[in-house]
């Protein structure tokens, strides 16, 4: 499992909650509203104590930020982020390729954890102007780390795709391959966001293992959508391709 502190003025914020996530070794997390999932509650009892509640949201890949006071605030709800300021919550989502990125403001305590695939990327952005927006922090208070995802050593998407993101993004964070052929990095493009909103480069931490290749001693560490479901049969229906990966938790804790 990976469990970070936050990068603060260039430093580690021995001080402030840690963030973390799953690998591909602690079994799938999925999550929806009508599952059980043994493997995942097991993990959540452990990592929250006797003290500590998780905070989950069913993910739809939009930029739904809830800000909440108590865990049971998002039960039965979809979204994609939630930040809170109360100590007792761990706020969790899932990824496998898609971005977890973490903030924690250190003026007024709000932390949280954010999903952003491709769709949801600017979700980021939502979560910091709340937290500016409502506890009247400023950006240079804040810290985000962004954790494991899909790098653009394995990311390819179309042309179109590869415009949506230079419109609304930054140029570089896509490059030709060939025709219709483009690597995105979702680091890249999240920094544009970031930057724009004003959060120094000293305040953001950084973890770009690829989920689809990073290997250590020899073997995947993470669960990775493109890199389990390649070979899956193309017939398969969607519900069944959503079973056929390891889905990673996400997190942060004080
Ligand atoms: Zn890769």
């Amino acid at each position: 499992m990976i469990l970070e502190k936050f990068k603060f003025n260039g430093k580690n914020l021995e001080d402030g909650p840690s963030w973390g996530m799953t690998d591909i070794s602690m079994g799938t997390m999925r999550f929806r509203w009508n599952e059980t999932n043994e493997n995942r509650n097991a993990f959540l009892k452990k990592l929250c104590g006797s003290d500590k509640f998780p905070a989950a949201v069913e993910l739809i890949h939009s930029k739904t930020v809830y800000d909440i006071e108590s865990a049971d605030e998002t039960i039965g709800l979809q979204g994609d982020g939630i930040i809170t300021r109360n100590k007792n919550i761990v706020p969790v989502v899932t990824v496998a390729d898609c971005m977890p990125i973490y903030v924690f403001d250190t003026k007024c305590g709000t932390f949280g954890t954010l999903h952003s695939g491709w769709k949801g990327t600017g979700i980021v952005g939502k979560a910091v102007g709340i937290i500016i927006e409502e506890y009247g922090s400023r950006p240079e208070d804040i810290c985000v780390a962004i954790g494991p995802h899909i790098g653009d050593c394995c990311y390819n998407v179309t042309e179109e795709r590869a415009h949506y993101f230079i419109d609304n993004f930054c140029h570089d964070c896509v490059s030709k391959i060939s025709e219709d052929n483009y690597s995105l990095s979702l680091t890249k493009a999240n920094l544009a966001v970031l930057i724009k909103c004003g959060i120094p480069e000293d305040n953001i931490k950084i973890m770009d293992e690829c989920t689809c290749c990073h290997k250590e001693n020899g073997e995947f560490k993470f669960g990775s959508f493109r890199r389990q479901t390649l070979n899956l049969p193309s017939d398969m229906p969607l519900e069944e391709r959503l079973t056929k990966f390891t889905v990673q938790a996400a997190f942060v804790k004080w």
